[in-house]
């Protein structure tokens, strides 16, 4: 399947969750399951031509692309997850959101030190999720070596400030 092909599977749901914003629902693509092997192959091609020792993906839909491209190149997976859901003592780091905080946190006994992670996430918007996976999984002791996405949204400039901070980024697709 083509990437045009993959993204005619992404439904978009107007004034979701708030008036104003299109979401970009990935249910549609994962529900498709061609769809969601090629997809999940696309992301474990970057992945392998990045050098990754490891995988991290961000709770929750990070978890379901991350997750299936680790099994494919039989490599460690990272959970980085929201907070209080790790039973161990734990990293963590807060970012900002529209409105407030959140905080993500990951075990550091996960990254092996000097390992090349690659982060998989369903989607970059302003960058603010991955951007803390990359300070905690660097403060763990790995090395980002890529960040791989399904969607970026490029006018929201998320995946700008991720190659600022020395990140080489790329998407299955985009949505401008
Ligand atoms: P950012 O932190 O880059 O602004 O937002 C990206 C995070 O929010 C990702 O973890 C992603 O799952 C979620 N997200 C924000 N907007 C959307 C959207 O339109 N569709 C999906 N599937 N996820 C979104």
């Amino acid at each position: 399947m083509t990437p045009d092909a993959l993204k005619s599977l992404i439904r978009t749901i107007p004034d979701f969750p708030k008036p104003g914003i299109e979401f970009r629902d990935i249910t549609t693509l994962i529900g498709h399951g061609e769809g969601f092997a090629a997809c999940v192959a696309m992301l474990a091609e970057r992945a392998q031509a990045a050098g990754a020792q490891a995988i991290a993906g961000m709770e929750a839909r990070g978890f379901i692309f991350g997750a299936a491209v680790a099994a494919k190149l039989a490599l460690p997976f990272i959970p980085v997850r929201k907070p209080g859901k790790l039973p161990v003592p734990v990293l963590a780091v807060d970012y900002a959101l529209e409105y407030g905080t959140d905080r993500l946190e990951v075990d550091p006994d996960a990254v092996g030190a000097g390992q090349r992670v690659v982060v998989v996430d369903d989607l970059i918007a302003t960058g603010g999720t991955a951007l803390a996976a990359v300070q905690l999984l660097r403060r763990a002791g790995g090395e980002v070596a890529q960040a791989l996405f399904v969607i970026d949204l490029p006018d929201l400039g998320g995946a700008e400030k991720l190659r600022e901070a020395g990140v080489p980024v790329q998407a299955v697709m985009a949505f401008a």
